[in-house]
């Protein structure tokens, strides 16, 4: 080992003693791969056999850094969002450090979540009014599923046709499908598996992933910047599986009177405190039970049955907070994460959830 051996994907130094660390191999890996002159780290291994790419961490520093190095590059950046939670999906400051020169896509996952029969140009120009809201304008926003991706040569031609000889950045807070996006496109080029690589970026301790394309490019995955998902503070990790869609919503509504509530499992409430009877619709994952009931007696009701006939509900006992709205437009009463209630002009009302778990307001989406 001292002789310094290096990983043929990475080129970091051979290690057998921290597997958090570049260039670690199990010493039984190690004297197998140097029999067989196939030399790589444990990490570029798993790369290059099982198309795993195997998460790091980032740091403020290390993120502020990666950041710099963007925007000094002519780059095409591919920002990828979940369709389900795009504020949670919002990377603060994108617009500033990817460089005013450098285009950004966005790739707009999770499609599958969304009612089929939604209009598809319709969610594209609602994705781009609220990208303007966050500072972005995009070249174009594309729409995918990168579990089950039936577009994936469109959408390697989009990117191809707009990156104009240019490297591409792959950008994305984690949870929203990047690295599943990543491994399907690396699937997809099962030729160029071999020449797949993984280096730092610069002065930072992260990897990045390369992926060469035709002209000597390459495309480039970031690591996931770390946005703790708020629903994630407040419950187990079986219970947030539950309460996240995993197939198609299917909306449920309501016609309500005012005085009404309506419970979201444990988690959330949406009451309607006045105007004229009205439809609301509800989209959350469908196996959550949405309970309706009083307004008068839902601060009891809460009390009593949470955790009980309200489920699933926070793991440590709390007040739900309340957040009140008048509705001036066609809107959603989005719980962060969660998923949301659209409400219809005209009437005032309150979404509540957990301390920390924002609730907010948007033009509806459907
Ligand atoms: P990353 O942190 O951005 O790399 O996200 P992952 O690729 O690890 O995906 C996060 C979660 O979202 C996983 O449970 C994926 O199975 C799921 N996921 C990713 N893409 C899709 C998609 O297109 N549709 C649905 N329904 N789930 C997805």
């Amino acid at each position: 080992l001292n002789e310094g051996l290096r990983c043929i994907g990475c080129g970091a130094l051979m290690q057998v003693e921290d597997k958090n660390k570049v260039g670690y191999l199990p010493m039984s890996a190690l004297k197998k791969s140097i029999s067989s002159e196939e030399l790589f780290c444990q990490r570029c291994f798993r790369l290059r056999h099982y198309n795993e790419i195997q998460p790091v961490e980032l740091t403020d520093d290390d993120f502020a850094n990666l950041l710099h190095q963007i925007s000094d590059t002519k780059a095409l950046i591919v920002y990828v969002i979940d369709v389900f939670d795009v504020t949670g999906s919002a990377i603060s400051g994108l617009p500033r450090f990817v460089g005013k020169d450098n285009p950004i896509l966005v790739v707009a996952n999770k499609v599958d979540l969304l009612p089929k029969l939604l209009n598809k140009n319709r969610l594209k120009n609602w994705l781009r009014a609220e990208l303007k809201a966050q500072g972005i304008q995009p070249v174009d926003v594309f729409l995918t599923s990168a579990t089950r991706p039936k577009n994936l040569d469109d959408l390697l031609g989009t990117i191809d046709d707009l990156r104009d000889g240019r490297d591409v950045f792959v950008v994305g807070v984690t949870n929203v499908g990047k690295s599943t996006l990543i491994n399907q496109i690396i699937k997809s080029r099962t030729g160029i598996q071999n020449l797949i690589t993984t280096s730092r970026f610069p002065g930072t301790t992260l990897d990045r992933i390369e992926i060469p394309l035709e002209d000597g490019q390459q495309l480039i995955d970031t690591p996931g910047i770390i946005k703790r998902d708020q629903m994630a503070h407040v419950l187990t990790d079986k219970d947030l599986k539950f309460a996240l869609p995993k197939n198609e919503i299917k909306p449920r509504t309501y016609q309500l009177n005012p005085e009404q509530t309506i419970f979201i499992g444990g988690l959330a409430r949406f009451d309607f405190i006045s105007g004229a009877r009205s439809a609301i619709t509800a989209y959350f994952e469908n196996n959550l039970n949405l309970h309706r009931t009083k307004l008068i007696g839902a601060d009891d009701f809460y009390e009593q049955h949470a955790g009980g006939l309200l489920v699933p509900a926070p793991s440590q006992p709390q007040n739900l907070i309340k957040h009140e709205f008048s509705i001036t437009e066609d809107s959603d009463i989005v719980f962060s994460g969660l998923g949301w209630i659209s409400v219809p002009a005209g009437i005032k009302v309150a979404g509540w959830a957990p301390k920390g778990v924002s609730v907010l307001i948007r033009k509806a989406m459907i």
